[in-house]
């Protein structure tokens, strides 16, 4: 069993936070974790698991498309950006669009979604040094900071940025995070409406037109190849990619009022059309690379890697940093897609060219699986309530059998990467 450094220092101080009872898990809820979900049909993935031939991605991973001679749409993306893209025709529609909004009357002129990491606050900083704008840095305030995910932000705001933190009402997000948990597979999914909706309503309020986020998942790490070259995504497409075509809205028929929501909602529609608001990845004008993402940032807004060293299921220091239950968004996937952390991370780093395939094996053959370790089990029960016996039917519900055998602390991945 690989052992977790951060294990030897128990999250006191977070598990305090969570004092206040929460709600009583409702009857429904109770009911559906008795069910297990067909996950192939819900995501709809296909029965036979393959592997792309050039990273470590399988074919396991929703949305992703294989070519017929064996690579990922994601390896073939990253071929495009080094051959076909012309970066600096991007790099002038990037100031075209800069041009457009930017302000000389002391007003914020761009907003940035920004979490502190190092994809965010490279754009931030990138933005206003270079191209002279004015950003607003928003961040929408993980489930559970971490000690390094708070002073990386304290870092980067203390780098030159205006910042907006919103954080949520703990109780009521502890109950969303219960209920997606159940509903949805995957905890951190409240954190994804903040996250998408918070920089909606920031920008109507302030007067903000230009909203830009860092990358577009879909072509970056694998998805839905149609929008690969999309400046940014239609409302269809954000509720899709990132909100799992599961509205904010259906959550008052689970027990949520709208008081408890509002942080959660997008603007109304009127608000949104009135106030045209454009929203761009920057990686559409710019050649992403994560890890120079980082250097940049250690450089010039004194980012810090993970101090406990890799990050739990993964070998990565330096993504990723800021929520304690983080580790539970990729052990879904792990259940759901038998991939997780590790090959998402060694992916990557493979199209970066900084891991040849062998070694990407070995990497995730050893880390992808790695349960959260205890420290993170406890936050994660504390935060959401859940008791061991619903624990582990939570997991058995969203555990995909055709990937899986057996179940329990027993459970054997049935495919790996070769
Ligand atoms: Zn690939």
């Amino acid at each position: 069993m690989i052992s977790y450094a951060g294990d030897k220092q128990i999250g006191q101080m977070n598990i305090d936070y969570f004092s206040a009872e929460l709600t009583p898990i409702s009857d429904n809820e109770i009911e559906l974790l008795h069910e297990k979900v067909d996950i192939d049909s819900r995501y709809a993935l296909p029965n036979k698991v393959n592997y792309c031939k050039e990273c470590v991605i399988s074919n396991q991973r929703p949305r992703i498309l294989f070519s017929e001679d064996g690579t990922c749409n994601s390896c073939k993306y990253w071929h495009k950006k080094s051959n076909k893209i012309n970066w600096k025709d991007r790099e002038a529609e990037l100031r075209e669009l800069c041009d457009k909004y930017r302000r000389s009357d002391g007003h914020h002129d761009v907003l940035v979604t920004s979490s502190g990491g190092k994809d965010s606050v490279f754009v931030a900083h990138l933005l206003k040094y270079k191209y002279d704008m004015n950003p607003l840095t928003v961040t929408w305030a993980p489930l559970v900071y971490t000690d390094i995910g708070f002073r990386n932000l304290q870092a980067s705001i203390h780098a030159g940025f205006d910042n907006i933190l919103c954080t949520p009402n703990g109780l009521v997000q502890r109950r969303l995070v219960r209920h997606s948990s159940i509903a949805i597979g995957d905890p951190f999914q409240p954190f994804v409406f903040g996250q998408v909706n918070l920089p909606l309503r920031v920008a109507c309020e302030k007067g903000i037109h230009l909203i830009m986020d860092g990358e577009n998942g879909e072509a970056e790490y694998g998805g839905d190849p149609s929008v690969e070259s999309n400046t940014s995504f239609s409302s269809d497409e954000s509720s899709k990619f990132w909100l799992s075509d599961f509205p904010v809205e259906n959550l008052y028929s689970h027990g949520f009022s709208h008081e408890e929501l509002e942080l959660y909602l997008p603007p109304d529609q009127t608000t949104l059309k009135n106030n045209h608001i454009e929203r761009h990845f920057f990686s559409y004008y710019y050649n992403w690379r994560p890890q120079d993402n980082y250097y940049y940032c250690m450089e010039n807004t004194n980012f810090a890697c993970n101090p406990e060293g890799r990050s739990e299921g993964t070998f990565s220091k330096y993504a990723s940093l800021d929520d304690h239950i983080d580790p539970f968004h990729y052990y879904f996937s792990l259940l759901k897609f038998g991939i997780a952390r590790a090959t998402s991370d060694a992916a990557h780093e493979i199209r970066e060219g900084l891991l040849d395939r062998n070694e990407a094996i070995a990497l995730v053959r050893r880390y992808d699986a790695e349960a959260p370790s205890e420290r993170t089990k406890s936050i994660f029960l504390k935060y959401t309530g859940f008791n061991k016996e619903q624990y582990s039917l939570l997991l058995e519900r969203w555990r995909n059998v055709r990937l899986w055998d057996g179940n329990g602390s027993d459970a054997q991945l049935k495919y790996q990467v070769e």
